[in-house]
């Protein structure tokens, strides 16, 4: 099974522009109020902006999160 991802961000003046990070979500069964980045971010309607692909800085949390197709080697 692979999850899917999308990419969103926050928009601009919802937080600090440091923290304008790209973030990755994993892509909600059903419709939902808010959406939770895989390093745990959480937010609401109408404070993220999707994207198409990376732009800007990735969120290092999420990209240290993303699920592996494989296995790892070593794993638990
Ligand atoms: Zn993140």
């Amino acid at each position: 099974m692979t999850a899917r991802l999308f990419l969103a961000r926050p928009l601009r003046g919802t937080v600090g522009e440091t923290r304008r990070v790209c973030h990755l979500f994993p892509v909600p069964d059903e419709e939902t109020a808010r959406l939770v980045a895989l390093c745990g971010d959480e937010f609401g309607p109408g404070q993220l902006e999707q994207l198409d692909r990376p732009a800007g800085m990735p969120c290092e949390s999420c990209l240290g999160r993303v699920p592996r197709d494989r296995p790892e080697v070593g794993g638990a």
